[in-house]
């Protein structure tokens, strides 16, 4: 119904639409045939009645034209078209009776050049309105009827056959007109529908067009689990920040690369669905630091980017921390207590460098230093972290290949009893790399880090066991100490690795002895501690390396059975204050435990002098001897006591 009801309406003003469109044309043909006709038959008799009447169509056609002009310059908006399809048909009809009076009221005077002139314009009149008036059917038969009805009645009532049977045939084209007309209209009002139909269509399209563009710009622009810029669109409108950089619209701006801390714990424990949760609402979080000019992206998996315009150091300390702190807050997921925080490297343009990639660059350096050494803190770049880093990555290069090169080696260094008898040796790895030696503490946290490690301790261990064969033909009882990462121990194959090495060449687990840092034992991992008693098992003995310098306690100690403490070499240093009381401590609880102490870093004779008071039951160090390559080694045990005081 209400379809209908619109469809008439827009048949309405789209059909007045036509009718005034076609009107000027109307108008200008009405007046040259009116015209026409009243100065070619005009004689004296009814002179004043055509003038007048002639006067009157003129009129009608010019009031008309008015009209006309005016629909056209009155905008849509304001047109009220009823009262305009008013004016329109008594203009239009008082037309048509005009030109039917002419026919019915001179008819009587109408010679046949004039009858005749009158029957073709009126015909004319009537078969053009078909088309023209096609835009309001009521208009159009009123129209038709008005012009030829009158005028074939007129005929029909005339005496003369011929003039009656034109009457007849007038009557029947009229009849012809309208249905004509009827069929024009219908016509007509079928075209305004389906062109509004059609316009319909191509909005719907233009709209659709207008969805699907949408969609295909926010799956190109944003990402779907965070609802925040992707990297692509991230850079497009970073790049343009840097352009109003160089036009100097902003005086610069600074790049946070923001990592989060943990987040890969969370994915592999907890299961990927959450770690998607996780990662919603810890972008949530960073949104809301978003202020217009600034902007913010998930550059890829666990890692964002904060653009800050404008900010100085100060500010984007500030702003830094504040990221950090929020972070950090706990998020309840499932009903489970998560929490992470994040880890941020910041680099600032100008101060840094201008162009947008490098910026992203040393920002991303930044972070990834500041990582290794604090997380869950905010870092600004500088040269040294790059040139550290660009360090780092060819020294990880170089380990690739450095057992296939001969790059590596072992040195010993002695462990002696207070009589300075060597009871053992520490293999101390290696790395002659371009003319230089690097420092074990530069690079076994880089083969750790790369996992490494697992592949070049297995040769250290083999390498150290061939050696301590050769020490036990000069010296038998002697023993290897080797140290052991962290990383080796989550090995498959460790344990059946030293099994096999003992067995192979024959060596008595006890004189073997692992190192291993406090570390482990934080690390609470039932499968380590069965590992080590395995090993145990086999007589291979354990040491725990740098004492005191981890986080664990003795009591953590007591779970497992340790076979020597070796306290760390900063406390030795330091015999003279809090290093004394240390050494006490760890030999009272020695007794209790039964594990053997073990000085590191004994450099003087003062410190071994204060040592063996304590009743330290082995030292190393310098005072004895430095480290030493293999044939030092071997030369060494010549020596029966390296004590020098004790001799
Ligand atoms: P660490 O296990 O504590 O090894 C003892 C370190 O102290 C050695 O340094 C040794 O040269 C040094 N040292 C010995 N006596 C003295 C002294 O009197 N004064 C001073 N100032 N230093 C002394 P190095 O060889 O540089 O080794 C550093 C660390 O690298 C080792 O510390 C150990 O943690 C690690 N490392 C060395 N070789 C290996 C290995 O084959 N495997 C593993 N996993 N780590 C190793
Ligand atoms: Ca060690
Ligand atoms: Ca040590």
């Amino acid at each position: 119904m209400s379809i209908n009801r619109s469809n008439a309406a827009l048949y309405q003003s789209e059909g007045l639409k036509l009718l005034y469109g076609n009107s000027l044309l109307g108008i200008i043909i009405g007046f040259i045939a009116s015209g026409i006709l009243t100065f070619t038959f005009i004689t004296n008799v009814h002179f004043a009645a055509k003038m007048t009447w002639w006067l009157m169509l003129s009129a009608v056609l010019f009031l008309r034209l008015i009209d006309t002009l005016f629909w056209f310059r009155t905008p849509d908006s304001a047109k009220n078209h009823t009262r305009w399809q008013l004016r329109f048909s008594l203009g239009c009809l008082f037309t048509a009776a005009l030109w039917s009076a002419y026919g019915v009221l001179f008819f009587p005077s109408f010679s046949l050049a004039e009858f005749t002139t009158v029957v073709v314009i009126l015909s004319a009149l009537a078969g053009g309105a078909t088309s023209t008036l096609s835009g309001n059917l009521t208009i159009a038969i009123l129209y038709n009827l008005t012009i030829l009805a009158p005028f074939s009645l007129t005929m029909l009532a005339q005496p003369e056959t011929w003039q009656s049977n034109l009457g007849i045939l007038g009557m029947c084209s009229t009849a012809a007109m309208i249905v004509g007309a009827i069929r024009s209209t219908r016509y007509t009002r079928e075209v305004i529908l389906l062109r509004d139909k059609n316009k319909m269509l191509v909005s719907n399209m233009e709209d659709t067009i207008r969805k699907r563009t949408q969609q295909i710009y926010e799956i190109s622009h944003i990402d779907s689990l965070t609802g925040l810029y992707n990297r692509a669109a991230f850079l497009s409108a970073a790049e343009d920040i840097c352009s109003q950089y160089r036009e100097k619209h902003i005086d610069g701006f600074c790049i946070f690369f923001i990592d989060l801390d943990g987040f890969k714990n969370i994915n592999d424990t907890l299961g990927h669905d959450i770690g998607d949760r996780v990662l919603h609402t810890l972008s949530a979080r960073l949104y809301e630091f978003y202020r217009p000019g600034s902007q913010v992206c998930r550059w890829g998996g666990d890692e964002f980017i904060f653009l800050l315009v404008n900010g100085d150091k100060y500010a984007a300390q500030q702003l830094g921390d504040e990221i950090v702190r929020s972070l950090s807050r706990p998020i309840i997921v499932d009903g489970q207590k998560v929490t992470l925080s994040a880890t941020i490297g910041i680099s600032v343009c100008p101060e840094h460098d201008t162009s947008l990639t490098r910026l992203i660059q040393l920002a991303d350096i930044a972070m990834y230093s500041q990582k290794g050494k604090y997380p869950e803190r905010v870092a600004f770049y500088n040269m040294e972290l790059e040139s550290n880093l660009l360090r780092k990555i060819a020294l990880n290069e170089a380990l690739k290949t450095a057992l296939a090169n001969d790059e590596l080696r072992l040195m010993y260094q002695p462990i002696v009893n207070p009589q300075g008898r060597i009871v053992s040796f520490e293999a101390l790895l290696r790395w002659h790399y371009q003319g230089s030696d690097i420092s074990p503490a530069e690079f076994i946290p880089l083969m750790e880090q790369s996992g490494r490690i697992v592949e070049i301790g297995k040769w250290a261990m083999e390498e150290a066991c061939r050696t301590l064969l050769e020490i036990q033909k000069r010296r038998p009882g002697v023993a290897m100490c080797v140290n052991i990462s962290m990383i080796q121990f989550y090995d498959k194959e460790f344990v059946s690795n030293v099994t096999q090495l003992l067995s192979t060449w024959q060596i008595d687990g006890s004189s073997l002895h692992l190192e291993v840092t406090e570390s482990i034992f934080n690390a609470e991992l039932q499968v380590i501690y069965q590992k080590i008693s395995a090993l145990q098992q086999q007589g291979v003995r354990f040491s725990v390396d740098d004492f005191g310098t981890g986080y664990s306690s003795l009591s953590v100690i007591q779970n497992i059975n340790v076979d020597y403490i070796k306290i760390d070499r900063s406390f030795i240093n330091n015999l003279d204050s809090k290093g004394l009381a240390i050494v006490e401590a760890v030999m009272n609880i020695s007794q209790g435990l039964k594990f053997y102490v073990v000085a590191e870093g004994v450099e003087t004779a003062k410190q071994r002098q204060k040592l063996i008071k304590c009743g330290v039951h082995f030292m190393q160090g310098y005072y004895f001897s430095r480290p030493l390559e293999y044939a030092g080694t071997l030369a060494l045990l010549e020596t029966d006591s390296l004590d020098v005081a004790a001799q």
